[in-house]
């Protein structure tokens, strides 16, 4: 049940005195860096700023501009021969960022996932095609590593080329897979196509949904459609990337791993911590890298700490669900709004299909927001009524919800476009 049972179910206050201990080594590599050098320099701290784990607030928060502003080696805190990995992150939100390893990284690293994902269920003797980019982009060679660690036969299948994936799945019998949730629901289409049904035509038993915020409404869509158990998986390059929080076989939000991240939740305006239970912006401080550790990294994602102890026994917090990026806010004639609730009014309605897109525009004062919904194919032969009556209801459900009445364009399936990478949810035409 346990990967590792003696780190997993360690006692809070043992674990605690661990997390001092790696924090304060940590300080002290990372002031080999040229940004933390200068900056610790700066401001008068280093590792004698710090007697317990609270002290961590004394030190700056780094952020994702900082990391740009220091490209590409301005964070590096080991000599350059001794990284041997980088990676980069997708580029979400701007230009892409880096981040290095040294061998023992890439060792913890591999050992996080492999924490992971036997946690999940999987073991020695499952097939596990790994769906995610592979190069750059974390989710590739981290659950790669973690995989094979594990003893699992690993399928580096890649992102895209749908039906050769599904191909794949069939002919080696995959009981694994590794993929983002938007890519999930959009394969389900090509096994339509097909003629397919996942159910019955493939042998998957667990899934890992990363990398992009998703809703419970969406998991639960595609445990349906696949028949599979759907894990949330949640890292981020500047943390390694994949194997900073999972879920366990409770399903009841994502165990952070303590041993290896120091987190904090704070408030994205004051910038200052709340307490566990609160929502708040994720800060965390990498508490095992060499090559490029991290303090007080602000991930700008959404979330809280659930404080009552998991059934599974194992003491490292559980995160819940990201409800998304503090920049994926939209403000709209005055109200926010996190595209991730129109997903979780969407999810529920019957007959909306598997993807959609919120479109904002400007017309001299006046600020509109479109939501294009796929919905079954069905809805567009003969009869169009049904078609209207299902927009009415999408309209009523999502004014219930952001309390604006949106515009709403329905589409045939597979009408919106979709990459294989992170799902774009919104398009702001309002900028000039
Ligand atoms: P980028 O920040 O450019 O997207 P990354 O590939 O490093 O690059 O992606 C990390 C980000 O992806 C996280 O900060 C988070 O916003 C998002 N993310 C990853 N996994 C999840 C998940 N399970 N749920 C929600 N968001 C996630
Ligand atoms: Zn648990």
């Amino acid at each position: 049940m346990y990967w590792e049972k003696e780190i997993e179910t360690m006692d809070r206050s043992k674990l605690e005195a661990a997390q001092l201990i790696a924090l304060q080594d940590t300080l002290i590599k990372v002031g080999k860096s040229y940004y933390y050098g200068k900056t610790f320099q700066e401001k008068g701290i280093g590792v004698s700023s710090v007697k317990s784990l609270s002290d961590i607030t004394k030190f700056p928060f780094t952020t994702k501009d900082d990391l740009r502003e220091h490209w590409p080696y301005g964070f590096t805190a080991v000599p350059k021969d001794e990284l041997v990995r980088m990676h980069s992150s997708s580029g979400t939100t701007g230009r892409a960022t880096v981040v290095f390893h040294t061998a023992k990284d890439i060792a913890v690293w591999t050992n996080l996932l492999a924490r992971c994902l036997y946690m999940a269920g999987m073991r020695k003797g499952d097939v596990f095609q790994n769906m995610m980019t592979y190069g750059l982009f974390t989710g590739g060679l981290g659950f790669h590593y973690g995989a094979e660690k594990i003893g699992a036969l690993v399928i580096p299948a890649g992102a895209g080329n749908s039906k050769r994936q599904i191909q794949l799945m069939r002919d080696f019998a995959t009981t694994a897979v590794h993929v983002i949730p938007s890519y999930a629901l959009h394969l389900s289409t090509v096994f339509d196509e097909l003629n397919l049904d996942p159910r019955k035509d493939t042998s998957v038993k667990i899934a890992f949904l990363g990398a992009e915020p998703h809703t419970e409404k969406m998991r639960k869509k595609i445990e349906e459609i696949y028949g599979y158990k759907a894990f949330n998986s949640y890292g981020l390059s500047e943390m390694n990337g994949p194997g900073v929080a999972f879920e366990c076989p409770y399903q009841d939000g994502m165990h952070i791993w303590e041993d290896s991240f120091l987190v904090e939740i704070i408030n994205s305006k004051t910038l200052q911590p709340v307490p566990d239970g609160e929502e708040g912006e994720l800060v965390m401080t990498s508490l095992q890298k060499e090559g490029m550790p991290l303090i007080r990294y602000r991930t700008k994602d959404l979330t809280r700490i659930i404080p009552e102890p998991c059934a599974c026994g194992r003491t490292h917090r559980r995160i819940e669900r990201i409800k998304g990026r503090s920049d994926d806010m939209l403000i709209l004639k005055g109200v926010n709004i996190f595209p991730m609730q129109i997903e979780k009014k969407l999810m529920d309605i019957p007959g909306v299909g598997t993807n959609f897109l919120i479109i904002l525009t400007r017309e001299g004062y006046n600020d509109d927001m479109t939501v294009k919904v796929e919905v079954g194919k069905q809805y567009f032969s003969g009869d169009l009524k049904q078609l209207e009556k299902l927009k009415k209801k999408i309209i009523e459900e999502l004014k219930g919800e952001i309390l604006i009445t949106p515009k709403v364009d329905l589409v045939e399936p597979d009408s919106i476009p979709k990459g294989e990478g992170k799902a774009v949810r919104v398009v702001d035409n309002r900028k000039e």
